[in-house]
């Protein structure tokens, strides 16, 4: 077995890293191994004062007023093109509204108007099982007799059939981390004549992401994961400029309306990418999320990618070392190239095995059935988090700790 890196080794890293300030602009307590910031964001220090003064002054002080004096109605199209950096888009191509859910329904109808003489959603047993469900509740609302075809992530490209109108992917698996090549499965769906739209979920502030340059059509995205915007923030979705005067959202609310306030009886879409808004946004949510956004500004998505693999390759190499005896094993792909920012284990107890770390402050999350899962956020995760993670597991399993009725309990959210 070749040494482990010691405690020593990984902090000399973390010295050495470039990104190590950013940590400083989280509120994360020291003692803590937050390795779960792929399913919720750890707090930004600006958000606080931000939701504050939108609060108490903005809302508080400017009341109505704050529509327009605080840009309160501009703030998913502005937010958008905030995204739109960190993904590759252009700007006026992203919103941010609603909940990806939501915004899967809408654009899985939209792409679907437009290939009409086929009638076929393609997806990946991988993906995200909302991103699923909705697109089977929007086939079946269209009533045009669509179907879903689901196949094994690696049949993807073979699937691509002459009757698929949409090939419907998250880019990375969210248990496993497998990547998707993006460019290389939109081309291959361009060339059989379909359209495609891609789940960023796991892939915004996360991996280096080029929607332009893989002529993506649509893409939804949550915010809540690596871009720290807190829970229930909105999501956002994309639109392929030159397809964005063809579209029209099924959920023609108002805020997608030419002229909201003139309450015309009709509705006539709005230019560009705002038609795709459907109600009222949650400005709370979209003011911490701005905030979060300060983070990111200046920060390269590929230095946040290098130091992420830097992380997932020294978390694989010290868990195999330590803890494979006690049947932990590598799920999905150990090439960092082939993987997102996560890295996931299949370990027999899985539920108690993660239960028994958070109980030791390190804090993952546990996938259904078998599963122990960690995030790699770059902005705030240290080489010296990993080897005490790693040092945690293996005392967990070397003194049985997780074999206490209270871990074993499922709690509804896991
Ligand atoms: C987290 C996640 C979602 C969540 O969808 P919401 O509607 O925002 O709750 C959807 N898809 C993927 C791939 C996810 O990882």
């Amino acid at each position: 077995m070749p040494a482990l890196p010691s405690l020593a080794d990984c902090q000399a890293l973390d010295a050495a890293d470039p990104l190590a300030p950013m940590r400083d602009h989280f509120q994360l307590a020291d003692d803590l191994v937050y390795l779960d910031g792929n399913s919720l964001g750890t707090l930004p220090k600006a958000v606080v004062a931000r939701v504050a003064q939108t609060v108490e002054t903005e809302w508080g002080t400017s009341l109505i007023t704050a529509w327009n004096v605080h840009g309160w109605f501009d703030m998913p199209r502005k937010i958008g093109d905030r995204i739109a950096r960190l993904i590759g888009a252009a700007p006026g191509s992203v919103v941010a509204c609603d909940t990806i859910s939501a915004n899967v329904f809408k654009l899985v109808v939209e792409a679907m108007s437009l290939v009409p003489d086929r009638s076929v959603v393609l997806s990946d047993s991988g993906n995200f099982p909302t991103d699923l469900y909705i697109a089977q509740s929007a086939l079946d609302t269209m009533g045009r007799g669509g179907t879903l075809r689901i196949v094994a992530p690696e049949d993807v490209a073979g699937a691509i059939t002459k009757d698929v109108a949409l090939l419907m992917l998250t880019e990375v698996d969210y248990r496993t981390g497998r990547l998707h090549d993006m460019c290389a499965l939109t081309k291959t769906a361009h060339d059989a004549g379909a359209l495609t739209l891609w789940d960023l979920a796991h892939s915004a502030g996360a991996i280096p992401v080029d929607l332009t340059g893989a002529a993506a059509d649509f893409a939804v995205g949550c915010t809540y994961k690596f871009l720290n915007g807190g829970p229930g923030a909105p999501a956002f979705l994309y639109v392929r400029p030159d397809l964005q005067e063809r579209v029209r959202s099924p959920l023609s609310g108002w805020w997608g309306h030419d002229a909201p306030f003139a309450f015309d009886l009709d509705y006539r879409p709005a230019a560009g990418i705002v038609r795709q808004q459907c109600g009222t946004q949650g400005i709370l949510g979209m003011a911490a999320l701005d905030a979060a956004l300060d983070v990111w500004d200046g920060v390269d998505m590929h230095a946040v990618r290098e130091k992420s693999k830097r992380l997932s390759r020294l978390f694989i190499d010290m868990t195999e070392s330590a803890c494979a005896d006690h049947g932990v094993r590598l799920a999905g792909p150990r090439d960092p190239d082939a993987r997102g920012s996560q890295v996931s284990f299949r370990c027999p107890e899985a539920y108690a095995v993660m239960q028994a770390l958070i109980a030791g402050h390190v804090i993952g999350d546990f996938r259904a059935p078998d599963m122990i899962r960690f995030g790699l956020t770059p902005l705030y995760t240290r080489y010296a988090d990993i080897w005490t993670a790693v040092t945690t597991l293996r005392r967990i399993l070397d003194d049985r700790l997780w074999d206490r009725p209270e871990y074993k309990t499922r709690a509804v959210v896991t």
